[in-house]
């Protein structure tokens, strides 16, 4: 007994930690992609040095436990942790402006095939947020593993806040991968930056210039059709091959080259689109509802006995996705609501100081003073009223 107390004392810690340090970190960019070889870490590694080439703080994790290829592609193999004065290990420095963490160090050699036992990829994953000093940032972008198994799962659900940026390239099967990630985010309730579509036609070696071998648009055309915003597309380019190698992210090494003006255009409606993001939730035309109920369909007024609560995605008036998820007993509201990323919470009429502290920390409180308690009919309510 003694000892599974002391455990969960200890997951608590580090879940406090991990909080903690989410907190200072304005905009956290998950970067996913269908399956492997699409560009996912090319794409990971130019957006952050990118962005931080603009003057933001950025933090580049690279979580794909399989490949892990970031030191490689900044050419940072040899750079280590650095231990800071309160003894805290601190992100790898790779620039003023870019802090960066692979797994890679951790792995007994560069070849070896990573087979991780899923709590040990829990548990790294969360050290690698909680234990690591990663400081203010604007941006933290993470290169998570391809595909949609466990280990975005738990990278979704270890930041929760965290926007899905998901890459592809023009070819059908890579497409139908897209649809796929599409349904995981909306499974996990991950808000989904856009879709960029890399290898998207071609940069001729000899002269520098674009050539349309291949198909393009795909991606483009599916980010309409799932109403996603489309973020941009980044041509082949045989210098990005030779960069990566090299340790010089394209947009670094050359600036003024066709694939390096792409970039800039990503970067530039990524900045964009994190602020739509935000200004969405602040004028309500996203919002995610939480409704304390005591089955999933019943409200419960008494929010101190709720152990469920019924979650509503809503996008411009609409619900998109319902979810219900369990509290523990004796978690927080706030911590709980936070964790939820719920930016609305329904609560009965009263209860002055709860519904004070949660305004105090940027959750809207709505007020249930009707006989409806069906959180469905509820949800409807608030939206047809906000509708007007
Ligand atoms: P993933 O992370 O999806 O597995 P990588 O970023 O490791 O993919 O890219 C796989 C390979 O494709 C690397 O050798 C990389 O240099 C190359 N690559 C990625 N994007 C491009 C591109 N736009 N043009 C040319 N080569 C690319």
């Amino acid at each position: 007994m003694q000892v599974g107390k002391g455990k969960s004392a200890i997951l608590d810690q580090q879940d406090k930690r991990v909080r903690e340090q989410l907190s200072k970190i304005k905009h956290k960019i998950m970067v996913m992609s269908g399956k492997g070889g699409v560009g996912k870490s090319t794409i990971a590694v130019n957006i952050a040095v990118g962005l931080s080439l603009q003057d933001f703080m950025v933090g580049l994790l690279d979580l794909d436990l399989h490949g892990p290829s970031i030191p490689q592609m900044l050419g940072a193999r040899d750079l280590k942790l650095s231990r800071r004065p309160d003894g805290r290990l601190g992100a790898i420095k790779y620039s003023p402006n870019l802090k960066f963490l692979s797994i890679e160090p951790l792995l007994p050699s560069e070849d070896s095939a990573v087979i991780w036992r899923g709590p040990i990829k829990i548990s790294a994953i969360k050290q690698f947020i909680g234990d690591i000093d990663w400081g203010e940032l604007d941006y933290l972008v993470i290169d998570a593993p391809p595909g949609t198994g466990d280990e975005p799962l738990t990278i979704a659900k270890t930041i929760p806040d965290a926007y899905a940026l998901i890459v592809t390239t023009p070819q059908e099967v890579s497409l139908i991968d897209v649809k796929k990630s599409i349904r995981f985010c909306q499974k996990v309730k991950m808000r989904i930056l856009g879709i960029v579509e890399n290898m998207s036609g071609f940069i001729c070696p000899h002269c520098g210039k674009p050539v349309d071998l291949f198909k393009r648009g795909g991606g483009q055309r599916l980010a309409e059709e799932m109403g996603i915003r489309f973020l941009g597309k980044i041509p082949v380019d045989p210098r990005i091959v030779d960069t990566g190698d090299r340790g010089k992210p394209l947009v670094g090494a050359y600036p003024e080259s066709i694939t390096a003006e792409a970039f800039d255009n990503l970067i530039r409606n990524i900045i964009t689109a994190t602020q739509e993001m935000v200004k969405e939730v602040e004028e309500e035309k996203y919002m995610r509802v939480a409704i304390p109920v005591s089955s999933p369909n019943k409200f419960q007024p008494e929010v101190e006995k709720a152990e469920l609560y019924a979650l509503y995605d809503v996008e411009n008036g609409k619900v998109l996705v319902k979810d219900v998820v369990k509290k523990v007993q004796d978690q927080d509201l706030v911590d709980f609501l936070k964790e939820q990323v719920a930016t609305h919470v329904c609560l009965s009429e009263g209860l002055a100081s709860l519904k004070e502290k949660l305004m105090q920390e940027g959750i809207k409180v709505i007020t249930i003073s009707g006989n409806e308690h069906n959180p469905d009919n509820i949800i409807q309510d608030i939206l047809s009223k906000k509708n007007g």
